[in-house]
């Protein structure tokens, strides 16, 4: 196979973002358009997506963008760019709409219309009380969407290079040019050279040991870019979700306390009330996770070490939880030998999603600095992206959205780029970092094994920077991943071989990661207040007069270098988040 390659527009990652933005950069006239992607493209995460997708159509109750809008913002607990957020809940009703006629098998209401569902943190006039929004096919939504996108790629002549991981970006003169790519069948490196690069490359709840995400999500492009100068914004906002399967981290999605499950503490009590008196379970993720922890901490847990909570689905018709929530049903059989029909479910909360990521302007474009300087020819969308929709918590059913809303826009965007612009030319020495990476790895001298330093990172992270946070702990954190780097320089890989080396890219993998945790840790040591998914035991107010303001997080020879960028303020002043 030819190992140089030239596209109008390259994407990395083929879930949800990925192919929905190349879908729509290849309805271009005259765009060449490429999926690059190390996975198969319909096991990339978004297939194991769930619960739904918010969009106000309104089909079961009144509902509105506007109130949608709202209800994200008050989620992101005001660290979200309003514009972003206004501009998103009108797009996404338009962008479910066009899903369903692309063919996704939406559950329907009895007169035929999308079903919708309750879910965290969806309220109807202004936090009033919850409101149907999540629109969903069972709870295999994004596997739904993932299988119709990639048919529709397939009808538009996209095409795909899977198993095919992305090592490096080719920036010359602050320009993206491109990737170089290293093919799982073969070991052999490719250059792609292109003008427009899109980043749709996923999450990276790998650095945690309790987590839902799948063995793949391991943070790559947001430690690619960052080692090519590009800053992480917000990387300490990183969501747990709550009902995560005790110990596994499986997820149960929240449609299940969307159809009326609740939580329960060791002494049955629906401590949610408490926490949360007009939505309750259905309260943001954030405050759930940590009222859970909080009952745990005062020893109110379930089972004989008091060690996690009760997720509550007895009282639920039988038919519903057969029909509505068939995966999940399986999975607590499967995995716990627990029948939610009959039993309560053990959980706990369970590592899920990075509301940070690439920088980006609502339009897609990656941005180098906090005023906005545009990186010509790099554009990311989904959850790699943050684009601030999300701000300091995402609310449930919105990454779907956003990989759909802002998948298109980056599609759309790159294509129009590519179509005005040229090939700009390509270093000689593209390739050498990537080599260098791998050469370093397989001649490493094995003295450290990699599976025992990502377990060590995964235990530490999940220890020290998780729901709860302190000076402390984060202090540790640092210096125990300035070791766990030091034991990477003496690792190395016995497999030599060039097909389907899994251990030479899970080593690279774990590079990545180690990046991944240094963004998040010294983001979250940084802030000192505690806002929606960052919490601080030594900080624990929200602090609006200094801390309104996005972080950066840049890479430096040394270590890091932290900078901001300014939150889109709009109609909504910050309040305190009350449900
Ligand atoms: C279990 C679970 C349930 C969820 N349920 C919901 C839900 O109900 N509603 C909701 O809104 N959100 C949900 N989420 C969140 C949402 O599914 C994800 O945030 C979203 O699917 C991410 O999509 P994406 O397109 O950004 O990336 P992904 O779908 O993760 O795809 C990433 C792609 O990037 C590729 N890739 C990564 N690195 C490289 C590399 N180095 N080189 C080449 N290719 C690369 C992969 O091959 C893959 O194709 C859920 C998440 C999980 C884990």
């Amino acid at each position: 196979m030819q190992r140089a390659h030239r596209f109008d527009v390259i994407v990395i990652g083929a879930g949800g973002a990925g192919l929905m933005a190349a879908r729509y950069a290849a309805q271009h006239a005259n765009v060449t358009v490429a999926v690059i992607s190390k996975l198969y493209p319909t096991r990339s995460h978004t297939g194991a997506a769930q619960g739904g997708v918010g969009a106000a159509l309104g089909n079961v109750t009144e509902d509105y963008p506007e109130w949608h809008a709202f209800d994200t913002i008050k989620g992101g607990d005001y660290l979200t760019d309003q514009d972003v957020a206004e501009t998103f809940a009108v797009d996404v009703v338009e962008a479910v709409y066009e899903l369903e006629h692309m063919g996704l098998p939406f559950n329907r209401t009895p007169e035929g219309k999308i079903a919708q569902r309750k879910f965290g943190g969806h309220t109807r006039e202004f936090g009033k009380s919850a409101v149907e929004r999540a629109c969903y096919a069972a709870d295999r939504t994004g596997h739904m969407i993932l299988q119709t996108l990639y048919q529709q790629s397939i009808k538009d002549d996209v095409i795909f290079f899977d198993e095919f991981q992305v090592l490096d970006v080719i920036m010359v003169d602050g320009e993206c040019r491109g990737v170089v790519a290293y093919e799982l069948a073969t070991g052999a490196l490719h250059t792609f050279h292109a003008k427009a690069t899109i980043i749709a490359a996923g999450g990276n709840g790998r650095m945690f040991r309790v987590t839902s995400n799948a063995f793949a999500l391991t943070g790559d492009l947001m430690s690619i870019v960052y080692r090519r100068g590009i800053p992480i914004e917000d990387p300490e906002f990183y969501q747990f979700h709550p009902t995560g399967l005790f110990k596994l981290g499986v997820l149960l999605t929240e449609g299940a306390r969307g159809e009326g499950a609740i939580l329960r503490n060791g002494e049955g009590e629906r401590f949610m009330e408490r926490y949360a008196p007009s939505i309750k379970d259905l309260a943001p993720r954030d405050m759930v996770s940590r009222a859970m922890y909080l009952e745990i901490r005062d020893g109110r847990g379930a089972g004989p070490n008091k060690e996690y909570i009760h997720l509550d689905l007895t009282h639920i018709d039988a038919h519903v939880i057969e029909t509505r929530l068939p995966d999940i049903t399986e999975f607590s059989r499967i995995y716990l030998g627990v029948d939610p029909v009959k039993e309560l479910v053990p959980i706990q909360p369970t590592a899920h999603y990075a509301m940070g990521g690439i920088p980006t302007t609502i339009d897609t474009n990656v941005i180098s600095s906090g005023d906005n300087t545009v990186v010509p020819g790099l554009y990311a969308a989904g959850e790699v992206a943050c684009a601030s929709l999300h701000g300091a918590n995402r609310l449930g059913t919105n990454s779907l959205g956003d990989l759909i809303v802002f998948g298109r826009r980056a599609g759309m965007r790159a294509a129009r780029y590519a179509a005005e612009a040229t090939f700009g030319a390509l270093p000689a020495d593209n390739q050498d970092f990537a080599r260098e990476l791998l050469d370093a790895l397989q001649r490493g001298p094995r003295e450290e094994r990699i599976a025992e330093i990502r377990r060590d990172l995964q235990d530490s992270m999940q220890d020290n920077a998780s729901v709860f946070r302190t000076e402390t702990l984060l202090r540790k954190q640092l210096v125990i991943l300035a070791e766990l780097r030091q034991r990477l320089t003496r690792a190395g890989v016995e497999d030599q071989g060039l097909q389907y080396n899994t251990e030479l890219m899970e080593a690279v993998e774990l590079g990545f990661l180690l990046d991944n945790a240094e963004q998040l840790v010294h983001g979250a040591l940084n802030r000192t207040e505690s806002r929606g998914a960052h919490s601080r035991e030594d900080y624990q107010e929200r602090d609006d007069v200094t801390w309104l303001k996005h972080t950066l997080v840049y890479k430096q020879a040394d270590g890091v270098r932290i900078d901001y960028k300014p939150v889109t303020m709009g109609k909504y002043e910050p309040k305190p988040r009350v449900y």
